[in-house]
């Protein structure tokens, strides 16, 4: 894939989406002797990344295609993204999503306006009716495996080079890949020794185990305070698997109560409450998976927002007593 998609996305999708903002982190800087930076895509309109990827893959559907209308299947995140570009456009929407996709993200959704479709018991169910509705004419907007969706979340990349010129590391929450990918991509046909680190789940690795296989395998779906990363990567992945495979310098895992000790750093520290798979790049710093040279510049997406108030509470009460040394 050529990074010209990338720089094509962002011309095509900057007046949907926002330049988010890029902080440092003096907690994580102090901690690590490094300079951490933290990538706000919690603060996109629909509360993640994935609005760059939905915008850039709609906006270059025919008109046609635009006329028929778009259905996706995704945790969430992905289907807030299609439901608000859809509605932009004025467009039909149908999303399918599984019934363990959290309230708070439904209810978003359904404020979209558009026919939501959740009687699914996996990502693979809701996956095989989205096949069916394109048989009947409509697109299917894949939450990953696309090149214009990884082109769209490639922007980031962009912005992180316009935003911090001599980032030496970035640390990305990796599930389907896309978000990867496209950073990835972007950086490193800038300077191909950024490192590019992907951050997964312990329950739940299935790109990284997909890598160690060579071919994309299928794991049970586990609760994990990380629900946006669920989903596998699809038996048929055609090009986010290689692209990680390419990409990706190291692939770190990390275990529930460091994703709650980060969703807690950023409540405390920088006042945001953010998801649990947004906080799986802030975990792996503070657990010290993440292995730093001292004074080297380190990008962490923090990658959405979208957390049940009640879980965002229950977590960071149970971190409250114990978070003086954040501060
Ligand atoms: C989708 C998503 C991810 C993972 O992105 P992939 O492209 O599937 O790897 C990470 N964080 C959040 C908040 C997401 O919605």
């Amino acid at each position: 894939m050529d990074v010209n998609r990338v720089w094509e996305a962002r011309a095509r999708i900057t007046p949907y989406v926002n330049k988010t903002p890029l902080i440092r982190s003096p907690v994580l800087s102090e901690q690590t002797k490094a300079n951490v930076f933290l990538k706000l895509e919690n603060v996109q309109p629909t509360g993640s990344f994935k609005v760059r990827g939905a915008a850039n893959k709609i906006l270059s559907l025919s008109q046609a295609e635009q006329s028929r209308g778009v259905t996706t299947f995704s945790t969430g995140n992905h289907a807030l993204a299609v439901s608000s570009i859809a509605r932009h456009l004025d467009m039909k929407a149908v999303i399918c999503v599984s019934h363990r996709v959290p309230k708070a993200k439904l209810d978003a959704i359904r404020r979209y306006g558009v026919e939501i479709r959740n009687d699914f018991d996996s990502q693979d169910d809701a996956e095989a009716f989205c096949s069916q509705l394109e048989r009947e004419g409509l697109t299917v907007i894949k939450p990953f495996d696309d090149p214009s969706v990884i082109a769209g979340q490639g922007t980031i990349g962009l912005e992180l080079m316009e935003d911090l010129p001599h980032v030496e590391t970035v640390v990305i929450p990796l599930s389907g890949g896309g978000l990867l990918s496209g950073i990835g991509l972007a950086l490193k046909a800038n300077n191909p020794r950024i490192r590019v680190v992907g951050v997964s789940v312990e329950r739940g690795a299935v790109m990284y185990e997909s890598i160690q296989a060579g071919k994309p395998v299928i794991l049970e779906e586990k609760e994990t305070l990380a629900d946006s990363l669920l989903g596998g990567i699809g038996l048929d992945n055609r090009f986010t698997l290689s692209m990680v495979q390419q990409l990706a310098d190291e692939i770190l895992l990390v275990s529930e109560p460091s994703i709650a000790a980060g969703m807690a750093y950023m409540l405390e520290a920088h006042r945001m409450g953010v998801e649990g798979a947004a906080a799986v790049g802030l975990a792996a710093v503070m657990e010290q998976k993440l292995k730093v040279d001292p004074g080297e510049n380190i990008a962490v997406i923090v990658s959405g927002n979208n957390v049940d108030l009640s879980t965002l509470l229950r977590v960071t009460q149970q971190y409250s007593s114990s978070t003086n040394h954040l501060t």
